[in-house]
């Protein structure tokens, strides 16, 4: 999706890398790339403007958890903050459909031509027979006697029933017909597919808003289609003066798109996203989940899973209270050592870690043998846990006869108790070099 965004803010997040917390300086400049990218991509301006205030504000008010670097958090920021701005805030209660009407519960569908209006009305038709909905759908597209024809095609094809209709009817007089009857034969859902234009068109907006008047629908869904840019904000600006919509539906977001419409559309209309359309085929319609479309524009899986783990707090208070151990003068000792192997084993374990970097770590990584790493990881827990507690504490104690019982113990040879405590020895001096505050660089190095 917006792939300038994601590359904008990888950027970001490698240049602060060094420093320790959110401010207004480094904060500003991840903040310029955002902004830049989210323009690029044809998010409206007014949308952008609002997002980065929120987001700028948000960001310094946040505290950083403790393993995350600030450009990651601030990547969790703008990730809860694009959620929003595409209706997380509205709870999920938004995207669901309102039935609140005496049978049947009328929906029209408005849009431009070619967005996928008629394919939606037949995917919406499925979803609700699946809700085990009764439903009828009736075409009051009186241009185009193909659309007629291909809405009937849809609707059989997923076992609704359809009210059919000619080019010689008024559009008003089909959408009143088809009502009566599905009164009559007690229909739940009525669906109006009506006719798009190219372009906004004054005679298509006058012919939508009186079929609107005669039926007086629950529900008004503005069909757009995700590939389209600044046209879909003109669209969507021109649709909701001329109709109380109710809900918009995004269409190909499988595509190749730069999702600026999908950033904007909310911001514009004020009116929840409730449905994607996934694919041309009838089962491609989803539940819009902002969350999901916010990770998805961002496509940063890597830092978004980090930022999950953070908030979860993943043994960050451990990590936290050994570096303040270390920068008192405390001792970095076995324990430690076992906390930070577990720390990395907690984190999904080597190939867990590996999965949430970005795809170029991967594949640098691909020639590492992960597994292998993991089970390294296992043993040399393994090796600590047959220590006593004061060899532990104490690791200059284990000498050649500890040395034996513990490598018996863990199931290991004596080489490995000594491999590993060199590399005990060599993170022991590392720790000193670092005194805590580089112990949490370094941890975060690690996480990211
Ligand atoms: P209408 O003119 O708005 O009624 O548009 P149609 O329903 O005829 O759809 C126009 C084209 O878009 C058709 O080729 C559909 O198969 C395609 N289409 C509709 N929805 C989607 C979708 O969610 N994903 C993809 N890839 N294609 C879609």
């Amino acid at each position: 999706m917006l792939d300038n965004l994601t590359q904008r803010l990888a950027k970001v997040v490698k240049t602060m890398r060094g420093e320790a917390r959110l401010t207004e300086s480094n904060t500003a400049e991840m903040l310029r790339e955002v902004r830049l990218a989210l323009l690029e991509a044809d998010v409206a301006l007014p949308a952008v403007r609002e997002f980065i205030a929120k987001v700028k504000e948000k960001a310094l008010g946040e505290e950083v958890i403790g393993s995350l670097s600030p450009g990651q958090a601030l990547v969790g920021v703008v990730q809860k903050e694009l959620a929003a701005l595409m209706g997380a805030d509205l709870g999920p209660e938004a995207s669901q459909l309102s039935f609140a009407q005496q049978p049947p519960a009328i929906i029209l569908m408005a849009g431009l031509q070619g967005v996928g209006k008629t394919t939606t009305t037949g995917k919406l038709a499925k979803y609700l027979k699946e809700q085990k909905k009764k439903v009828l759908t009736v075409s009051a597209d009186v241009y185009r006697p193909a659309a007629i024809a291909q809405l009937e095609s849809v609707t059989k094809q997923v076992g609704a029933d359809f009210f059919p209709s000619t080019a010689n009817d008024k559009p008003v007089d089909i959408a009143l017909a088809a009502l009566d009857w599905a009164k009559k034969h007690y229909h739940d859902v009525l669906i109006i597919d009506t006719a798009g234009r190219l372009a906004i068109d004054e005679a298509m907006m006058q012919e939508i808003a009186a079929v609107h008047a005669a039926v007086k629908p629950i529900e008004t869904l503005f069909v757009v289609d995700a590939m389209v840019g600044q046209d879909a904000i003109n669209t969507a600006k021109a649709f909701n003066e001329a109709l109380p919509l109710t809900g918009v539906i995004l269409t190909k977001l499988d595509g190749d798109s730069r999702g600026g419409a999908a950033l904007s559309v909310r911001h514009v209309t004020g009116k929840p996203i409730k449905f994607a359309g996934v694919s041309e085929k009838l089962d491609g319609l989803e539940a819009f989940d902002p969350a999901r479309m916010a990770n998805r524009v961002l496509g940063m899986g890597d830092i978004l899973a980090l930022v999950e783990e953070a908030r979860k707090g993943v043994d960050m208070q451990a990590a936290a209270d050994m570096a303040n151990k270390i920068k008192s003068g405390g001792k970095f000792d076995m324990n430690d050592f076992k906390a930070q192997l577990t720390q990395m084993k907690k984190m999904g374990g080597m190939s867990g870690l590996l999965d949430k970097l970005p795809a170029q770590f991967q594949q640098a990584a691909a020639g590492a043998n992960m597994d292998q790493a993991e089970k390294q990881v296992r043993r040399m827990c393994g090796i600590i846990d047959s220590m006593t507690p004061q060899e532990r504490a104490k690791p200059e104690l284990i000498k050649a006869n500890r040395k034996r019982r513990i490598a018996a113990g863990a199931g290991v040879q004596v080489q490995e108790v000594n491999r590993m405590l060199t590399q005990y020895d060599q993170m022991n001096t590392m720790m000193k070099k670092l005194k805590g505050g580089g112990l949490m660089k370094m941890m975060r190095g690690m996480k990211g």
